[in-house]
């Protein structure tokens, strides 16, 4: 990843990619006290264009309030900066990381003269889970790992250091045989996936957990706004792992995963064993959305 043409802004400026480094005892990468987002922009007929810019800054800067850690940049300053990455690398679609970290000023966890750095890059990341799962779906399993609890770590906050949770499980579904996992929160309800929330479709309904231990996801959002435009009544509530076995469909959502059908859960095939006809519906609605081809909703579109 390091090694590549591009430039990267960081601090307000753009940087040649390979000389965007930091020292090694930068203080995130000890602790893992940083917040960042995943953002994709799409090619649509207007040109690249982010999708819900605006949502993803202001969840990053929850996310920094949270922590605690000073923002030396306005949200406005962050939407260009993004914007401008995009154009600047000539991408016509694209992953987008920004990050907000604590750098070397300091150390240990004392340290009181800590500044807060920004960085935004961006890159081409195709389908995050291969094109063939978008319509067949993927096969999950329980994770062994536990969803982080509501006073542990902060589930609010996009946060680096909440990502190990998320990278134990999904190694831990990976090195299984599955496609992702599916954690369970502190008293064994269904929490989200490593990088996405879940949904589960039954009777026509759609049912999702509330947003206790899992993060409150723009493409979540998104779904639920579209499945009240088509009248499908939502319900955020808990939810067992049993009730997915036998639900009628499910799915993921994630900036990097979109719209993920889910095949199987634990060995058990879920509804007619591939993609539902909701989950269709709500997936083609999500593309549509996204690449520019719907009316609605056109300020989600940040064109570069
Ligand atoms: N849950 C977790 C743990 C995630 O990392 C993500 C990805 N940001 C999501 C849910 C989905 O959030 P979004 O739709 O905003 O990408």
């Amino acid at each position: 990843m390091a090694d590549r043409d591009g430039l990267i802004w960081l601090d307000g400026e753009m940087v040649p990619w390979r000389e965007a480094k930091v020292h090694v005892l930068t203080h995130t990468l000890h602790y893992g006290m940083g917040v960042f987002e995943g953002v994709r922009a799409y090619e649509t007929p207007k040109g690249p264009a982010i999708f819900r810019l605006q949502d993803h800054t202001k969840r990053l800067f929850n996310s920094a309030k949270i922590l605690g850690m000073d923002m030396p940049f306005s949200e406005d300053e962050l939407n260009a900066a993004q914007l401008a990455v995009v154009k600047q690398n000539n991408l016509s679609s694209a992953y987008l990381r920004p990050m907000c970290f604590y750098g070397s000023e300091g150390m240990g966890l004392r340290a009181d003269n800590l500044k807060t750095h920004v960085m935004v890059a961006a890159w081409e990341w195709p389908s995050y889970m291969g094109e063939e799962n978008l319509s067949h779906g993927i096969r999950i399993n329980t994770s062994s790992y536990t969803r982080h609890h509501v006073n542990i770590t902060m589930c609010k906050a996009k946060a680096n250091g909440n990502y190990m949770n998320s990278m134990l499980a999904l190694q831990e579904a990976l090195r299984n045989g599955y496609d992702e996992a599916l954690l369970l929160d502190n008293e064994g309800y269904v929490a989200e996936g490593s990088g996405e929330n879940i949904f589960v479709i039954t009777n026509g309904e759609l049912h999702t957990p509330e947003l206790t231990s899992c993060l409150d996801g723009i493409t979540r959002r998104t779904i639920i706004q579209f499945a009240e435009d088509l009248g499908i009544t939502v319900k955020e509530r808990r939810i067992t792992r049993d009730e997915i076995y036998i639900a009628d469909e499910a799915f993921f959502t994630g900036t990097a995963a979109e719209v993920m059908p889910i095949r199987e859960l634990d060995g058990r095939s879920i509804g007619c064993g591939s993609r539902g006809p909701i989950t269709e519906k709500l997936q083609s609605m999500y593309f549509d959305q996204v690449k520019g081809q719907r009316e609605e909703y056109a300020d989600w579109l940040a064109v570069v």
